[in-house]
């Protein structure tokens, strides 16, 4: 775990004082320590079920003992002033209750993706964020992300020409593990598995690039026998998306095979290759356009998309600026993934709305 070795510095008088709750390894290695690059961002709280680490944990973060909570006793920061905002870092099927428990004490929300387990618990949360008028924004890091915004401005600019394929690929292997040791591969606490996980950015990408909401989805999902990694989840899970312009998005997502992340798009007069595309540093994009020399673009450093998420989160309670990733496009996300699991399920093409519910 990567604790400070130094506290951290004092907030501004109108800094968001955060509660983490959950210190896993997302949480202790990525975002807690972003936190210093955000100038009106600070970790006033943290929650967590290991006393262990919230002593730890603490310590280093220069949080004071009356502002490490337990997850019983997470009510009694409804009274602590200095806690403003709540991130929700657990594992994904207990992000709906997290987050409504956050706002039934009066905070606002920052939820890690995916937004919930189904669309039932999405709408939940937004309701609970519309009835305590307290904002709710879900952790989609990519969109603030250099490479990844470029990508969208250029289809925007439709550098490729119209934009006929997507492809993307978000795969890795996972070691040798049970669903009780890993939620990953629990149901209950992750869904399908790897196209909730890893698999949603292939998708999130999908419809950034091509700014539409997909029309048809055909999926299919696969679970081996006797893996006892895949008791509860799926292994592997390739979708195919068509979108009204015409353009079509092959998605594949595995936990079970040697790791990718790529995404791919291709227009009538070009094509850009980001590999890898949605990590957290170490990105390549390449762009190749009829009649000029193909280009290797390095729009700014990746690293600056966590502070930067923070920094539009705050923004959003501070001056009530408008959230890029808010419940709304967390709810649509699982609509989408509802319909990959319900046409794998079926073998048959699901026709959608252009909200992403399905059409019956
Ligand atoms: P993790 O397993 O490392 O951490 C999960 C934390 O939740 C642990 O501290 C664990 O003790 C705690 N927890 C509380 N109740 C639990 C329960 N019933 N079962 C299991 N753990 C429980 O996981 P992580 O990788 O830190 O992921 C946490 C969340 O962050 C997930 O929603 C995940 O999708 C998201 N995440 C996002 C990114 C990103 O790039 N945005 C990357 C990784 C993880």
């Amino acid at each position: 775990m990567a604790l400070p070795k130094t506290p951290p510095r004092a907030p501004r008088a109108d800094s968001v004082g955060f509660a983490i709750v959950g210190l896993g390894d997302y949480a202790l290695n990525q975002m807690m320590p972003r936190f210093e690059q955000s100038p009106r961002s600070h970790i006033a709280a943290i929650v967590s079920g290991n006393p262990g680490k919230l002593r730890s944990v603490g310590e280093a973060y220069g949080v004071p003992e009356d502002a490490r909570y337990s997850y019983d006793d997470f009510d009694r920061i409804a009274k602590d002033k200095r806690v403003d905002a709540v991130y929700i870092v657990l594992p994904t099927g207990l992000h709906a209750e997290w987050t409504e428990k956050a706002f039934a004490v009066g905070k606002h929300v920052l939820c890690e993706k995916p937004m919930a387990l189904s669309s039932a618990e999405c709408s939940r949360m937004i309701a609970a964020s519309e009835r305590a008028k307290r904002k709710l924004m879900i952790a989609y890091r990519c969109h603030f992300e250099p490479h990844n915004l470029l990508a969208m401005d250029l289809m925007a600019q439709k550098a490729l020409g119209p934009l006929r394929i997507i492809r993307s690929d978000q795969e890795y292997r996972m070691g040798p593990v049970t669903p009780a040791q890993n939620w990953r591969l629990n149901r209950a606490l992750a869904g399908g598995g790897p196209l909730e996980d890893f698999g949603l950015y292939g998708l999130q990408a999908a419809l950034y690039l091509t700014q539409e909401m997909p029309e048809l989805i055909t999926a299919s999902a696969f679970r081996p026998e006797n893996d006892a990694r895949f008791t509860e989840v799926f292994a592997h899970v390739g979708t195919h998306m068509r979108f009204p312009s015409g353009a079509v998005a092959q998605l594949s997502t595995s936990y079970d095979a040697a790791g990718a992340n790529i995404i791919y798009a291709r227009g009538t007069t070009g094509k850009l290759i980001m590999d890898p595309a949605i990590g957290y540093s170490g990105h390549k994009m390449r762009l190749e356009q009829a009649g000029q020399p193909d280009r290797d673009l390095t729009p700014g450093d990746p690293d600056v998309q966590f502070a930067r998420q923070l920094d539009h989160f705050v923004a959003a309670i501070r001056d009530n600026s408008p959230i890029k990733t808010p419940g709304e496009l967390g709810l649509r996300d699982v609509r989408l993934i509802e319909a990959i699991y319900a046409s794998a399920e079926t073998g048959r093409n699901v026709w959608l709305n252009p909200d992403g519910t399905m059409r019956t």
